[in-house]
């Protein structure tokens, strides 16, 4: 039976390399160049759109762990990567150009895979759709109609994403609005870590957050500005006391250690069950990274704090997987329906490749009459595919590698924990130990890249 992959980019290119190098036939529709995206220059498979860096190759990163998972798997993407890396110290930095051509020749070169040219406006009944942020219009539409309409979204509005153990709560308070708002779990003191400020400091806030330095985006990357989507530092700009009438807004809430009410208060909600990751609720933001980390830490009891994920705002189709997806990434009526890369609601290179990779190994296994497989939640990848299994539907957006996703390293004692080098270590030697017998417990020997 032939396999189709909509979609020659990063997810698409991986998938059929790994469905091709496990014996089956497969079609890389893809669209360009008889029909372009705003982002790609070339025809070339596997074009690196943006910047040409795969991030750190440290596993003691989260993007480095990520890549030592995928290379235990034979990843195509990686193994490309490395053949045009350039010096960039840590990290894996390349030339784009020597990249894509690698991945288009590899994928032209393989016997079992064919590449036609052409925009796809259906999902394939058996295949894998990897469409990418830049998904056509007309694929978009039926993804809708299949989906529903709130499940694919055009636009990423992201607010940074903060590590629990670095956001000082003798500061942030535990409460939610008048006392409601409250959710499984969060107990009688309420959903929301609060941080509150006085009129100096929020004086002081509104003055960083209007000056500081912002991204410029693509020309086609202009996204129409409506509630939910407008960026923070823009709704400052529009008049001082937006933000007190807005996601800052300190009524319903009293600072338990203040007598009087808070001039401003700033709302981090739980972003994943375990409680690790806070997102700044409202401040979704177009400041450059080293601008966010500056402007954010001035918020009463984030003075520290670590990002898991900076704010952005892209054009960016990506299907709201907690609420439409099965946790292999498939319709849940059409199991042989799989989607991959950005689109799934993961975010960059790396880790659109991944559930590129995720993906092919899946789809050859549902073809061969087993089960799909995700790796566990101790590993980044599985930790990803966690995320978007199990991410609250109501606020979902897309996430990209980081140590919140993990689970807890059970049995270490709390004085290690507090070493944050040595935790990562202690991270990165659980993933890929378990990585690797996750790999050998389903006899999924890595393809040969
Ligand atoms: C402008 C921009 C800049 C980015 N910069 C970075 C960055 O610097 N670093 C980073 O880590 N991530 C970046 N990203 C995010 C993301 O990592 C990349 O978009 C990445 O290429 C996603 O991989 P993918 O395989 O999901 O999609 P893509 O690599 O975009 O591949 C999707 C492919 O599907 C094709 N296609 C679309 N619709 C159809 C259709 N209907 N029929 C057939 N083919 C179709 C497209 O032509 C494309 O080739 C950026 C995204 C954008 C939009």
């Amino acid at each position: 039976m032939t396999v189709h992959v909509v979609g020659g980019g990063l997810a698409g290119s991986e998938a059929a390399w790994q469905l091709a190098e496990r014996g089956h036939d497969v079609v890389i529709h893809e669209m360009r160049p008889v029909r372009g995206t705003a982002a790609h220059k070339t025809d070339r498979l596997g074009e690196l759109v943006c910047s040409n860096t795969f991030k750190s190759t440290e596993t003691t990163n989260a993007h480095g762990l990520l890549k030592a998972e995928m290379r235990a798997l034979g990843s195509l993407i990686l193994a490309c990567a490395d053949e045009a890396r350039v010096p960039g110290g840590s990290a894996l930095t390349v030339d784009r150009a020597l990249c894509a051509q690698g991945v288009h020749e590899r994928i032209h070169g393989h016997a079992r895979i064919t590449v036609s040219r052409e925009e796809v406006r259906e999902l394939p009944d058996v295949g894998i759709v990897a469409t990418g942020p830049l998904t056509s219009d007309a694929l978009a539409e039926r993804i809708r109609a299949r989906l529903g309409v709130e499940s694919l979204a055009f636009y990423d509005a992201i607010a940074p994403v903060i590590a629990v153990e670095s956001i000082d709560q003798d500061i942030a308070f535990r409460a939610s609005r008048w006392g409601k708002e409250t959710m499984e779990g969060a107990g009688e003191d309420g959903a929301y870590l609060n941080c509150a400020m006085t009129r100096d400091e929020y004086e002081a806030f509104i003055d960083a957050l209007t000056t500081a330095d912002q991204f410029t985006a693509h020309e086609f990357d202009h996204v129409p500005y409506f509630e939910g989507c407008m960026p923070v530092e823009e709704m400052a700009r529009r008049g001082r006391e937006s933000l007190r009438f807005g996601p800052m807004k300190p009524v319903g809430l009293q600072d338990p250690r203040r007598a009087s009410r808070p001039h401003a208060v700033v709302q981090l909600r739980q972003e994943d069950r375990a409680g690790r990751m806070w997102n700044l609720v409202g401040f979704q933001t177009r400041l450059r990274i080293p601008e966010q980390a500056r402007v954010f830490r001035l918020i009463p009891g984030l003075a520290q704090a670590e990002f898991l994920r900076f704010g952005s705002i892209h054009r960016n189709s990506y299907v709201n997987a907690p609420a439409a997806l099965t946790p292999h990434l498939s319709l849940r009526d059409a199991p042989t329906t799989l989607f991959a890369g950005q689109i799934t609601g993961v975010e960059g290179y790396t880790e659109s490749s991944a559930t590129g990779l995720l993906a092919g190994i899946n789809l050859s296994r549902l073809l061969r009459g087993e089960t799909p497989v995700v790796p566990p939640p101790t590993t980044m990848m599985g930790a990803l595919y966690r995320y978007l299994r199990e991410a609250d539907p109501r606020h979902f957006q897309p996430m990209n590698a980081n140590f919140g996703l993990l689970d807890e390293l059970d049995g270490v004692p709390p004085r290690v924990l507090k070493d944050k080098a040595r935790k990562r270590e202690l991270f990165a030697e659980r993933g890929l130990a378990q990585v690797s017998a996750w790999r050998d417990a389903h006899a999924l020997a890595a393809a040969v890249a």
